[in-house]
């Protein structure tokens, strides 16, 4: 059996290794389009602040990890067609300029997402930088240290957009940071409305200038570099700008062969199957089953592309799957100067969207007992969001300057679980006045949604 994985990232990592681990004679052919194998933009925050061994290593494999187990990885290889008559692919190489069929038996897509600049006047000058990849990753370490930048403008303050304020307005760069975004608040796809007004104070402690509800209208330039942003309510002038609002999926390749949604999003069966037999697709470029939402949604998310492509792998020789893919809950974690954060399942704004009826709760304490002083025992916030007739858990958010993103995962299963906040109040969690309350602080969280709590 000989199978293709388009794409060199999470998806197709894991995919390949899956296979590599699982079957017998089975010849595994991973073609990426890009020069770097597996740059992890996941490792990119720690690559800027200068905490990683080297930034050749940010990666998620070497090809020879792939080779040493029997598979093959080709970089700058681009797949630009699916013959599906012929059960083909064309591979454009671009080192040689030239063009060879590839036969497959079984074909993975994790071909992912590109990030995207505005469609507005000006997006082609120069300094508009994007925050995904290996080449980005070098521009904006460049950038850190580059005396020509010091008004620096990021555009979307989601979980990307937040991830670069941060590097930018920390670790003496001296740089003067504006965080700009269209919705009212920052992470608004992410945190409820408590814990993003804790952020946004702490982002203005640390002078991150941020201008929310409001709409790009054009980049302003000069001699084609970028000098100012022009908003619907003002001009921000800026010497560099790292745009991170949104991306459109590369999927522009397939259009005519493989089913698409008016997004461009690679359209999937509950099998994670496309439209064409024995071809599959996984990762960014498609929208996942939500297990709180119950329909899908954008989440991506390289543990996402992971569960996925075990999923298939786990399928990938049945005459038929044994069970649907059972979707995930999206979760996902962040240190924001001082603070981190952690967050599962929907928030009010994605509920929202969803047309799910939720409820939020907000629950405010300390870590440990009262007798630890204050300077050792850290105030923390949690945010519920959950059905307000059935209490089911949608989702949830734990913040505090002390590390305890590991209650995510908690949260995460819970709401995998579709666990109520009854269950939750009540869950048989440890005591140990070192890390916290005589009640835990979810079974605390919980308590307090049912009017409970002390
Ligand atoms: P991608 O990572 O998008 O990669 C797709 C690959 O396919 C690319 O290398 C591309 O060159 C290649 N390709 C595309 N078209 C073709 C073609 N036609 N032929 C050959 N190759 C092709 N997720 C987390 O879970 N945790 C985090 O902490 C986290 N942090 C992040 C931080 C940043 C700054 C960014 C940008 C993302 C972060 N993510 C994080 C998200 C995570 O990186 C993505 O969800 C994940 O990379 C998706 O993997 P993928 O396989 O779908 O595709």
């Amino acid at each position: 059996q000989k199978v293709v994985i388009v794409g060199a990232s999470h998806g197709g990592h894991e995919s390949a290794i899956e296979i590599l681990d699982k079957y017998e004679h089975v010849d595994v052919a991973i073609y990426e389009a890009g020069d770097f194998v597996s740059f992890m933009s996941c490792g990119m925050q720690l690559f800027l602040e200068d905490k990683v061994t080297a930034q050749d290593d940010v990666r998620n494999f070497a090809p020879a990890d792939i080779e040493s187990r029997g598979g093959h990885v080709f970089n700058q290889a681009e797949v630009t067609a699916i013959n599906a008559d012929q059960k083909t692919v064309t591979v454009h190489f671009k080192a040689t300029d030239s063009d060879q069929t590839v036969p497959y038996d079984k074909l993975i897509l994790s071909s992912g997402v590109t990030p995207m600049t505005l469609p507005v006047p000006g997006a082609d000058l120069d300094n508009i930088y994007l925050m995904r990849g290996y080449d980005w990753a070098t521009k904006i370490k460049a950038a850190l240290t580059d005396d020509r930048f010091h008004k620096i403008t990021v555009v979307g303050a989601g979980y990307i957009g937040i991830e670069a304020a941060d590097v930018l307005s920390s670790y003496g760069h001296n740089k003067e940071v504006t965080l700009l975004d269209r919705n009212d608040h920052i992470l608004e796809r992410y945190l409820n409305t408590e814990n993003i007004a804790i952020l946004t104070n702490e982002f203005e402690k640390h002078g991150v200038n941020i201008k929310t509800g409001l709409n790009i209208e054009s980049f302003v330039g000069e001699n084609g570099q970028v000098t100012a942003i022009q908003t619907d309510q003002e001009t921000i002038p800026t010497d560099l700008v790292i745009v991170s609002a949104g991306v459109k999926p590369n999927t522009q390749w397939l259009k005519g062969t493989i089913n698409l949604d008016r997004h461009g999003f690679i359209q999937t069966d509950a099998y994670l199957r496309t439209n064409l037999p024995d071809v599959y697709a996984i990762g960014d470029a498609i929208l996942p089953l939500s297990i709180p939402a119950n329909k899908p949604l954008p989440i991506a998310l390289a543990t996402t592309a992971r569960r996925e492509a075990q999923y298939v792998v786990n399928h990938l020789f049945k005459a038929k799957p044994t069970h649907p893919f059972k979707g995930v809950v999206g979760s996902s974690a962040l240190s924001v100067y001082d603070y981190h954060f952690v967050t599962a399942g929907l928030n009010e704004m994605t509920a929202r969207e969803s047309h799910i009826d939720f409820a939020t709760s907000f629950y405010e304490d300390r870590q440990r007992p009262a007798y630890i002083p204050k300077n050792d025992n850290p105030r923390v916030y949690v945010s519920l969001t959950y059905n307000p007739l059935t209490h089911q858990l949608l989702g949830g958010s734990v913040l505090s300057t002390a590390d305890l993103t590991a209650q995510g995962n908690v949260l995460s299963l819970a709401i995998a679980q579709k666990l109520t906040l009854e269950d939750l109040a009540c869950a048989d969690f440890f005591f140990q006045p070192g890390f916290d309350r005589q009640w835990s602080l979810l079974n605390l969280a919980a308590q307090h949604a049912l009017g409970n709590a002390p």
